[in-house]
């Protein structure tokens, strides 16, 4: 038996208020990952906190040179969306590459980055555009969010209400996809911002992180082969039934490469 009160507030103020103070109040966005949580009975919140009528979370704007993305964008949203097409392609084809038409069609920005799951998309993205978390208390820079495993830097009753991406010169994304979820066995965002690489690995790891050799490589010369010969240590990283560490570690530099060569 599900036993939780659901509430549907219209503002992120009056959703503020329904889980304040309550250790197990949830929110809830696209419940691509929430609803089957409950199924299986993984999540027993005493209340459930419906995001989907907040229409201050909904939307993309430029904002001078950053593109702001809000909680509640699906990835169906910023996949087709001609502010993001124009201002950051690779962010575009990221959402597009995002599980099947049903999950891109509820499945939520804001839902994927604090779900944080080590094989989705958009940690890559925010960690290498060197994004901001905007949340209803403070701003996070994306290379101190994401913080473990499933683990971000959000508090118990913080609610993430929009992401800020500057707008890169140059940015690629690549990944080598679960045939069968589409999550990134490894997928790798290249991007040059402020004339500075940074090049993020989200699916190797147990957490989204930073390659900084390459980033190294390409601050000397932007080109494919710079990261070519580049290559990952497998220690630390994950081992499943879908691929080993070594291949895993052998798929950055794949994906790096063909990153490199998107981004132009
Ligand atoms: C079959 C399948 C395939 C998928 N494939 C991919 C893939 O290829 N790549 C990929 O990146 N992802 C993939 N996903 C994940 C998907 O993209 C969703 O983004 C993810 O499941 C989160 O779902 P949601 O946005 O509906 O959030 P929910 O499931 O509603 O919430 C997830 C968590 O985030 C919290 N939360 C939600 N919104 C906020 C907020 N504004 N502030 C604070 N906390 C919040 C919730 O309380 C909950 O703990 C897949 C999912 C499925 C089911």
């Amino acid at each position: 038996m599900y036993n939780f009160e659901y509430q549907r507030p219209q503002s992120v103020a009056d959703a503020a208020k329904a889980i304040s103070g309550k250790e197990d109040a949830k929110l809830l966005a696209g419940g691509m990952t929430l609803i089957p949580t409950l199924k299986q009975r993984l999540a027993k919140p005493t209340d459930l906190v419906d995001l989907g009528r907040v229409a201050e979370l909904r939307g993309i704007k430029r904002d001078g040179n950053a593109l702001v993305i809000g909680a509640m964008t699906r990835h169906v949203e910023v996949a087709t969306s001609d502010a993001v097409k124009t201002a950051i392609p690779a962010l575009a084809q990221l959402a597009e590459m995002i599980g099947d038409p049903q999950v891109r069609n509820r499945g939520t920005i804001g839902g994927s980055i604090a779900n944080n799951d080590p094989a989705a998309d958009y940690p890559a993205a925010l960690l290498g555009l060197n994004a901001t978390v905007v949340t209803n208390k403070r701003k996070i820079a994306a290379d101190d969010f994401f913080k473990g495993m499933f683990e971000t830097a959000l508090g118990a009753d913080e609610i993430i209400t929009a992401v800020s991406f500057p707008t890169a010169e140059k940015a690629g994304y690549e990944k080598f996809r679960n045939p069968a979820s589409r999550y990134a066995i490894v997928g790798v965002f290249v991007a040059r911002t402020g004339g500075q690489a940074r090049v993020a690995v989200t699916g190797a790891g147990p957490v989204v992180f930073r390659q900084k050799d390459m980033e190294a490589a390409l601050n000397k010369s932007w080109s494919a082969d710079a990261v070519a010969a580049i290559k990952q240590s497998a220690n630390g990283l994950n081992s499943d039934i879908h691929a080993s560490a070594e291949y895993r570690a052998h798929l950055v530099t794949v994906m790096a490469k063909r990153a490199v060569a998107k981004a132009g």
